[in-house]
This record gives structure tokens, sequence and C-alpha cells, in this order.
């Protein structure tokens, strides 16, 4: 590693409840020589692995708090949620990460989505989200606090962050997870996730890197209850980079105007299957959706058939979804449509046959030919609706 990487300057509050900013005095630009825009950038990144100095063991449970203008991810809620029973089982703290510009607004809404301790760096380059800066500001933060473990949402930005992180930190990433827990005895994170194509949940262990890193997708947690009084503990850092030496600029944003809404923030989803039959036949599970006012699904094989467009996948390789109502019509319940709904409220499957995987995690079956079922049940239910 270049001598000249700069991994200890970095410093924060020494007086966590005062929320006020201290100044870094000590961390000047790297002092390599000019060289690739890249280079530079890499120059800019502490790389090194956290292994816990034997008087300072890694500790702690971390959420990354993605936000986006003042706008947080639903998904670092629902990370606060999990993160929660996590530390409470290792009998450590939780923490949240915010990182932007003009954040003091949201400050609290992490204390009352269960943070003990927020760490949090307001800085004009952290806004909007780049990789480079939000990365070393992470990695930085990381490095000065020892956390055990850091969760982060497996939305574009996170999936972005995590990686470049972990690799900054010489540490595990399990992408993906759709449960997580851990072993009270050795601390370690068991981060469990569909592997081998789908095939078997696999239970992954980072043994000895710190921070265990994971990734969770949108709606696989359920958001927990907010506490308005809840208070913690503020910790302000600076992000003390020299802009001139920073390599990536936001130039345009452009924003996605689809209308129709996105389907893992949708409370109610019709979902069709291969025993839909035809395209014609996934008439049946739009008109469905549309007398009751839900969106429509698609198993892989509905996607691949052209039944319904990509953006309506629901699975390992589509949306994960946890809407109120989930309405499975000719779809079996294969492992990998399955981790991407089975956390529904209420789950409906009509399937023509009585054995159907499905029906283990649906809370009301109906055993028959979807062609008719969906029909009848747009008649009656509309019928309610209007
Ligand atoms: P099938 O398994 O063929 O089931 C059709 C069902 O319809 C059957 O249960 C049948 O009894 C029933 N049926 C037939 N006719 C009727 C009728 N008239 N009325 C009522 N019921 C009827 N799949 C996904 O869905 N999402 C993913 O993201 C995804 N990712 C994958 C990733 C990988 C790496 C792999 C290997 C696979 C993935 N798959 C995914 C595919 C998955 O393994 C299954 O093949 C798929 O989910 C099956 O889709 P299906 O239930 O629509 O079809």
């Amino acid at each position: 590693m270049p001598d000249n990487r700069s991994t200890k300057a970095f410093k924060d509050s020494s007086n966590p409840t005062d929320g006020s900013k201290n100044s870094v005095s000590d961390r000047g630009p790297a002092t390599a020589p000019e060289s690739s825009p890249i280079a530079k950038a890499h120059e800019q990144i502490p790389i090194e692995s956290i292994e816990a100095p034997k008087n300072l063991p890694a500790h702690g449970v971390w959420v990354y708090i993605e936000q986006l203008q003042g706008e947080v991810a639903p998904v670092s809620w629902e990370l606060m949620g999990v993160g929660r029973q996590l530390a409470d089982k290792l009998n450590c703290p939780l923490s949240g990460v915010l990182l932007g510009h003009d954040i003091q607004p949201l400050t609290e809404l992490a204390f009352q989505y269960g943070a003990d301790t927020l760490y949090a760096i307001d800085d004009p380059m952290l806004e909007p989200y780049t990789n480079e800066c939000h990365s070393i500001a992470l990695v930085q933060l990381c490095q000065a606090h020892h956390p055990e473990i850091l969760l982060i949402g497996a939305t574009t930005t996170g999936r972005d962050l995590s990686g470049s992180v972990a690799t900054a930190l010489r540490t595990g990433l399990t992408a993906d997870c759709t449960q997580l827990d851990v072993d009270v005895d050795n601390r370690k994170l068991l981060q469990t996730r569909p592997a081998f194509g789908g095939n078997i949940l696999a239970t992954i262990l980072c043994r000895d890197r710190w921070p265990q890193m994971a990734t969770v997708r949108p709606r696989v947690f359920p958001e927990p209850e907010k506490q308005p009084h809840r208070r913690g503990a503020l910790v302000w850092s600076d992000l003390g980079l020299d802009p001139s030496r920073t390599v990536m600029e936001v130039v345009d944003r452009i924003l996605d105007e689809r209308t129709e809404g996105y389907l893992d923030e949708a409370d109610i989803i019709i979902a069709g299957g291969r025993g839909i039959g035809s395209k014609e036949n996934f008439r049946y599970v739009e008109e469905l959706a549309q007398a009751i006012g839900g969106m429509i699904g698609a198993s892989r094989p509905a996607v691949e058939s052209g039944w319904a467009p990509y953006s309506h996948q629901v699975g390992q390789t589509g949306f994960t979804v946890r809407p109120k109502l989930y309405i499975a019509a000719g779809i079996s319940g294969a492992i990998q449509h399955l981790v991407g709904m089975q956390n529904s409220d209420v789950i409906v499957a009509i399937n023509k046959d009585p054995d159907a995987p499905i029906f283990r995690v649906a809370t009301y079956g109906i055993v028959g030919d979807a062609a008719t079922i969906l029909p009848a049940l747009t008649l009656e239910l509309g019928a309610r609706m209007h």
C-alpha cells in the first residue's frame, strides 16, 4: 500500500451529544504525484482492512441511511428495524450513518426509527450522491469507529456504494440478504440469501473481517414504528476532501417519469404466472388489478413469454414486494418467486394443482382454473369497490 494514503487523519466530534461539528485541521490533501484521474481518486480512498485492535474491538450495528435531497429511502428505516433486533441480541448500540448536504432536518428521524447514535457528515460534496465521496466518507467513519455490522439497502445507490466500501475495507459483503440473524456466541452475522441459482438458501458468514457487511432489498423487512419522542447521540464529522482532487461529477439527473408507480411500493398486486396460459388470458390479471386498484405482477416465465414487462417481475431476479394483498394466479411457488413475495401481508393463491408449493405460503388458497376464477373475482370485488 503506498505510504501517501492517508488513513488516520479523519477526525470526529469528541462530544457526541452536543451535535456541534468539529473541524479537521490535520488532514491535508493526498500528496501523491499527479497521475491519472482514477489514480487520483483512489489516493483519497483510505484502503485498509478493519482488523479490530485488541483494545478497541469492532462494536455496534450500523445502518447507512440513504437519502436524496432530503428524502430518505424507506429501506433505510426497514434496516433500522432489523438492525435494532440484531443490536439487542448482541447487547450493543444501533447507529445510523447519514451523509449529504443540509441534512440536519433528517437527523431526528434516525433516532425516531431506532438509532442510538447517528454519525453524520454534512458537506456539499456529498449531494447528490457520488460513489467516490460517499465511499470515502463511509470508509472513514468505519475506520474511526469500528462497527461490527454494516447494513445497506440494496437500492441502485446501495449496490453501488456497498461494493466500493467492502473493497476499500477489505471485508466481505453478502448482497440481497432475505434473512439476517446473529450467533450471539461468536457475534457472527448470519446472512441468508438464495444461492446456486436460487436452488438453496445459503447462510453466509464473514468470519474474520469487519465490518460484516450485508445489503438487503427494499420491502424484505417491515418498517418499524416511529417513536416521535426518541432521542440519541449525534456525532458530526467532516469529510475533509479536497474538491479539486475528486474525479466524479454529476452533470445531469434525468428522472424516471413513470406514472404507474413502482411495483415494490404497491399495496395490492395481482400476479400471473405460466398457468395463465397466454397473453390473451393475462388480461384477466390486468382487469382484476384495474378493478381493485392494484398493480400487475408476473413470474419470470410470464415475463419471458412477453405477457408482462420486466418491470413487473417478482422474485429473485425481479422485484421484492411486500404489499398488503398479493394474489398469485397460475404461479407454482418456486423458491425464486417466493423470495420476492413471501413477506406480503395476505397472500391469495389460485392454482389448479392442490399440491402446488405456493399454497404453503398462502393465507387463502383457491384450487381451480385461473381463467375462470380471476374474472369472477373482478366481477365481485370490482362491484364492491365502486
Ligand atoms: P410454473 O412453475 O410452470 O407453474 C405454473 C403453475 O400454474 C403450476 O403450479 C400449475 O399447476 C399452475 N396452473 C397451470 N394451469 C393453470 C390454470 N389454468 N389455472 C390455475 N393454475 C394453473 N421466477 C420468478 O418468478 N421470478 C424470478 O425472479 C426468478 N428468478 C430466477 C432466477 C434464477 C437464477 C433461476 C434459476 C430461476 C428464476 N426464476 C424466477 C424461475 C423459477 O425457478 C420458476 O421457474 C418460476 O418461478 C416458475 O414460474 P411459474 O410459477 O409461473 O411457472
